[in-house]
């Protein structure tokens, strides 16, 4: 950084690429200019520069002292338990309408690609409206995550949290539980970029993300132990006849490992919905009809 202009190095030999700093930008100490990234934008068909700045802000205390445990639901995005057993379910219906479209477009411009001669005008086309398809699907589903994210970061910092333990899917074997490729399939969800959202997220409100092995969590029964094998989306034990929803038990079994180190400590006091993002049906539709037009045939 020199005068208010941001010196981008290029290979030796070659002159520093020159960028003039916004003026909210331009009175940063060196220091806090931490990373350029050049981006490709395969919409626009162009390159953006993504910098990444260190405000110098420190992140305040943790609100309080209490554990939540998150379970990265297989139907709804993420079921967050506390420890008296309240269970928040943060779903997105959008999510999962996104998720639906994109795969049966996608399946569509495939199959009429396949009739076509490789790289040809047409089968160009349709490529086209393919990666264009993708890159919009892509933005609209981050605009989701980021928007559950964010919300339940808000209930993270409103239940005075500590820590949020979250079940690592890494760690599972297969079987177990579904693979996360599946999972993702079911519920339209990435687990790796909601687990980075919400890091740096609950970070600025002080809250550590910890992770923890979730093996058997979706399957044990919070009420007495045994396993079963959910189907759908509630969870009945044959052996005690405990009902609940199935994301609910997986929340609960969480925090009660993340608490006392193994399930059956907690079971759901009381299951609440929330839907930090809701787009009327009309616009989803209109979404949906717009893409169609662009891809009807010429
Ligand atoms: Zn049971």
């Amino acid at each position: 950084m020199r005068d208010r202009q941001l010196l981008l190095a290029r290979a030796r030999g070659l002159e520093p690429i020159t960028v003039a700093l916004p003026p909210a930008l331009a009175t940063l100490p060196p220091a806090s200019f931490v990373e350029m990234r050049l981006v490709y934008d395969r919409v626009g068909h162009r390159y953006q520069w993504h910098l990444v700045v260190d405000d110098r802000c420190e992140p305040p205390g943790a609100p309080g002292e209490q554990t939540l445990a998150a379970d990265l639901g297989e139907i709804h995005p993420a079921a967050v338990a506390n420890e008296a057993g309240d269970v928040v379910i943060f779903s997105a219906r959008d999510l999962r309408a996104l998720n639906q479209y994109r795969y049966k477009r996608l399946a569509s411009l495939q199959a009429r690609q396949s009739r076509l001669k490789r790289g040809s005008r047409r089968w160009r086309r349709l490529h086209r409206r393919k990666t264009f398809l993708l890159a919009r699907n892509n933005r609209q589903r981050r605009d989701i995550e980021h928007k559950i994210t964010r919300a339940i970061t808000t209930y993270a910092k409103d239940e005075k949290a500590r820590r949020l333990v979250v079940g690592d899917v890494r760690n599972v074997g297969k079987g177990k539980r579904l693979s996360a490729t599946n999972q993702q399939k079911v519920s339209g969800w990435s687990h790796g970029r909601q687990i980075q959202y919400l890091t740096y997220k609950l970070a600025a409100e002080g809250i550590t993300l910890e992770r923890q092995n979730e093996a058997y969590s979706s399957k044990t029964c919070c009420g007495c132990g045994a396993q079963n094998k959910p189907r759908g989306r509630t969870y009945r034990c044959a052996a005690c006849g405990l009902v609940c929803h199935r994301d609910a038990n997986g929340a609960v079994n969480q925090e009660s490992k993340a608490l006392f180190g193994s399930y059956g400590h907690i079971q759901p006091r009381s299951t609440k919905y929330r839907r930090p993002f809701r787009r009327s049906s009309r616009d989803t539709g209109n979404v949906a009809r717009s893409l169609e037009r662009e891809a009807a045939p010429q």
